[in-house]
Formats: C-alpha cells, structure tokens, sequence
C-alpha cells in the first residue's frame, strides 16, 4: 500500500510493447455474468522497467473498479489491460526543461513516471514538483520522495497539504492559487514545459493560473482524472 487508500500494483506484461512516462493502460474487468468495466490507469513505472508495469490505484469507496485493485486484486491474478494509450501527455529526459509538474491526489501517478524515467537516465534537467495531498498520510510515494528530493541533482519537491497539516508544518496548507504557482513555478521567461494531472478542477486552476504567469499555452499539457460517468 502506498496510502491507506492507494496501492500499487506491478505486472508481469511479457509483451509489453514498451511504454513513455505519462502513457496510461486501460484495465478490464469482466465479473462471472460477463458484466464488464473498464477505467484508465496512468502507469507509474519508467519505460527501463519492461516487462514490468507498475499502476497506482487510489480507492474511490463508492466506485466500482478502483475499490477492486485496492481490496481484492492477489498476487498471480490476472487482469486484462489495453495500452499503451496517449502520446500527448508524455515527458522524456531528451525533452529537456525546465520541467514543472502540478500533481493533485492520484495525479501524481504519471508524473512519477516521468521522475523515476528522469532518475533511470540520470537525467539533471531542472525540474520542480508541486504535489497537493489532503493531509500527510495521503501523500503517495511518499517514502521515496524523501529519498529522491534529498539525492538527486536539480529535483525540488514542494508539498502542499489542503485539509490538514500535522504540527510543525512548514510546507504550504491550502489549495492551489496563484499566489502559490508563482512562487513554486520556474519565471515563464524560461520557456518551462508544465505538466499537470489531477481532478478536473484542480487541472483547470492551475493551468489557468500558469498561464497568467505568462507560460506558453502550447508548453503546459494537461490530464484529468475526473469520475467516469458524471461531470
Ligand atoms: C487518463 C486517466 C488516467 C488515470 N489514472 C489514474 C491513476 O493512475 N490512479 C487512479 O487512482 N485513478 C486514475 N484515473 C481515474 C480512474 O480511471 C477511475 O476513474 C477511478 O479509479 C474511479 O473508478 P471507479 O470505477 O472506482 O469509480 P466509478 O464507479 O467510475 O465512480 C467514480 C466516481 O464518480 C462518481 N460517479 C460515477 N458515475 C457517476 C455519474 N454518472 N454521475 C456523477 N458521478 C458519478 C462515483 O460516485 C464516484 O465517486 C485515471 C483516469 C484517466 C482518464
């Protein structure tokens, strides 16, 4: 478990046809009357780890699918997958920076793709990580963020943490605003690419707001986690 609420899980894909951090897998699920329902799942491992690929599920309670590969999915299951998919939220080390990436909630997944691709390559390219979590104990990956932010060449981590901030906090405790991305992101001067995942009105903000700090539209990619069937 990554969370109490978010897992991972790695798959033995033996032909994998090899995958970009950022790409997604849809997964299948079929019950027993053939019922069938299939959700997106960003992939979390870097390409350098085919054949196996690694996604990171947050349980939603009352959803269908993500309560299933939290709860129920066993070692040595076999589960149906469909991907690689998306070619336009994706970064690679050759792509260059400075890198700026906004994660909210499960969005951080495609997002440690590109981290964990960036420190399979050794690439230094600049990079900032704005990651907002409701409180310390949802924060995903959060072991190995520690880890990274404190080895790896020019990678700064900035949390902020929206609901609740255990005591002695010093990192940022409210949602994202403008105030806030202009004093996390790269000066727009520098042509950064930004790439932002999470909840579709987290996305909107912070897309909005990188804009008005004046970044090129056509640099800032986008992806939304929002709920299947509504919004
Ligand atoms: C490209 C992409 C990548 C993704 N990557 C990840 C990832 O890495 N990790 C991750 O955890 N999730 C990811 N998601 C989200 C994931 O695909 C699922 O949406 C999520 O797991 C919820 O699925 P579920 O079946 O559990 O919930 P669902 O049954 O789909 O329900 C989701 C929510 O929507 C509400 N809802 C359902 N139907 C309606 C409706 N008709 N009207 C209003 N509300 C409704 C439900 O109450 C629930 O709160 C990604 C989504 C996309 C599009």
């Amino acid at each position: 478990m990554e969370t109490p609420r978010a897992r991972s899980l790695t798959l033995m894909v033996p032909d994998w046809p090899g995958h970009r951090p950022g790409q997604h897998v849809d997964v299948r699920l079929t019950a027993e009357d053939g019922y069938r329902a299939e959700r997106s799942y960003s992939i979390a491992s870097p390409p350098e780890e085919n054949p196996r690929v690694t996604i990171t599920v947050e349980r939603l309670d009352d959803g269908e699918v993500s309560p299933y590969l939290v709860d129920e999915v066993h070692g040595g299951d076999r589960l149906e997958l469909r991907g690689p998919i998306g070619g336009y939220f994706v970064w690679e080390a050759s792509m260059g920076g400075p890198l700026l990436l906004v994660g909210g909630g499960s969005g951080i997944v495609p997002l440690m793709a590109m981290l964990r691709h960036r420190r399979a390559r050794a690439s230094t390219v600049p990079t900032r990580l704005l990651y907002s979590s409701r409180s310390q104990d949802e924060v995903i990956y959060h072991n190995e963020f520690d880890d990274v932010a404190a080895r790896e060449t020019g990678l700064k981590v900035i949390y902020t943490l929206t609901r609740r901030q255990p005591s002695g906090w010093t990192g940022y405790g409210r949602r994202i605003d403008s105030d806030l991305l202009r004093d996390v992101a790269w000066p727009a001067q520098d042509r950064p690419l930004a790439y932002i995942c999470g909840p579709t009105q987290f996305v909107e903000t912070a897309a909005t707001g990188l804009a008005a700090l004046g970044y090129d539209p056509t640099l800032i990619k986008t992806e939304r986690f929002g709920p299947t069937g509504g919004e």
